[in-house]
């Protein structure tokens, strides 16, 4: 009977944390998170946080992840860049990677002592997805001499072929830093383009030649959404990620990284923010600035939602083949090289 009394009691205060963190931030349908799902929520996140203190994990978890991971369970939140440089540092014996395929892959590459876990098994990424190695090849093979940049959402095999990797809040310094006027970025065609034009912007033009495919959440804005904001919000600061169209970027009032995004909201004067990306991040920044207003049109990345509480508990529980991470060895050193090439050249 005390037992039971005492973990009711645990669920409960659970549940109010919870609750503290969430119940400003939107669920998809428009309504806020209840003291009920975070009651619902509750068993999950007290077992997870139990299990990673027995088995020395951490867990990391993208911003565009769900909620009560973020919130919940997460050790460390934000975007590709900056879970890279924890995964890199961590003494945990376990990596969780609460994200898609390639950011698991990254973790595991640059400490690959550590046991690395997604909870959702192989999510891709449609642009991870849309070059392998053979199509790197060629095209190295066809611009013989050209540097070559990658974006941090590509595969392994891709890395491995490239002078450095990027993220999309360093991409357009280091190919600024890129001897040369012409250099190859790949997979994002979309952020390819953005890149060309902020380099001519920054008066050290480059012809970017550019293959693999674009971002199934980030593609589908156009320049009518951004109208249409403006239209009903006249206040309002509208923001974009530079996967985005650039005919859509040309008319925000920012482009930047997720993380970069952030740190936009955080100093801007505003109180009304147009939301041209992930749902996920509009969620985080419901959480910490609870006071603006965030308006999002629509965007959702299914990979990442297939993060949840139920499948990171099992994780760590028993993992399923697939559900560790484990990373071709012929590609393993040289992607290190490139990852390693960004952080020198991030500086
Ligand atoms: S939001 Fe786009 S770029 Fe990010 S993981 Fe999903 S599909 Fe890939």
């Amino acid at each position: 009977m005390l037992q039971t009394l005492d973990k009711e009691a645990r669920l409960t205060e659970e549940a109010h944390r919870l609750y503290g963190l969430l119940k400003s931030v939107s669920k998809e349908k428009g309504a806020k998170w209840t003291y009920e799902d975070c009651l619902a929520a509750a068993p999950y996140t007290l077992a997870i946080n139990q299990f990673k203190k027995e088995q020395n994990a951490v867990v990391l978890a993208h911003s565009y992840t769900t909620p009560d991971l973020v919130y919940g369970v997460a050790d460390y939140r934000g975007d590709s860049y900056e879970l890279a440089l924890k995964a890199r540092e961590t003494t945990a014996d376990i990596i969780i990677f609460a994200g898609v395929w390639f950011m698991a892959e990254t973790a595991k590459i640059l400490n690959p002592t550590k046991k690395v876990l997604i909870p959702a098994g192989r999510a891709g990424c449609t642009l991870a997805d849309a070059m392998s190695g053979t199509e790197m090849k060629k095209l190295r093979d066809q611009y013989p001499g050209i540097p070559a940049l990658c974006y941090i959402n590509s595969l392994a095999e891709v890395k491995a072929q490239c002078d450095s990797c990027v993220t999309s809040g360093n991409v357009f310094d280091i190919a600024q830093k890129i001897p040369g006027n012409e250099l190859i970025f790949v997979p994002d065609l979309l952020m390819a383009k953005n890149l060309e034009a902020e380099l001519q912007r920054r008066g050290t033009p480059k012809k970017i030649i550019s293959a693999g495919g674009t971002c199934c959440v980030h593609d589908k804005y156009r320049p009518a959404d951004v109208q249409k904001l403006r239209a009903d919000y006249p206040e309002i600061q509208i923001i974009a990620h530079p996967e985005c169209p650039i005919e859509v970027c040309r008319l925000c009032d920012y482009v930047g990284s997720t993380k970069g995004m952030q740190a936009y909201v955080a100093k801007s004067r505003a109180t009304c923010f147009g939301m041209l990306t992930e749902f996920g991040l509009v969620n985080r920044l419901e959480a910490e600035y609870p006071d603006k207003k965030f308006i999002w049109p629509f965007g959702v990345c299914s990979y990442m939602k297939r993060n949840t509480l139920v499948n990171t508990l099992e994780a760590l529980i028993d993992p399923q083949p697939e559900q560790v991470v484990e990373v071709e060895p012929a590609w393993a050193a040289a992607a290190k090289k490139s990852i390693d090439k960004m952080f020198e050249l991030a500086q």
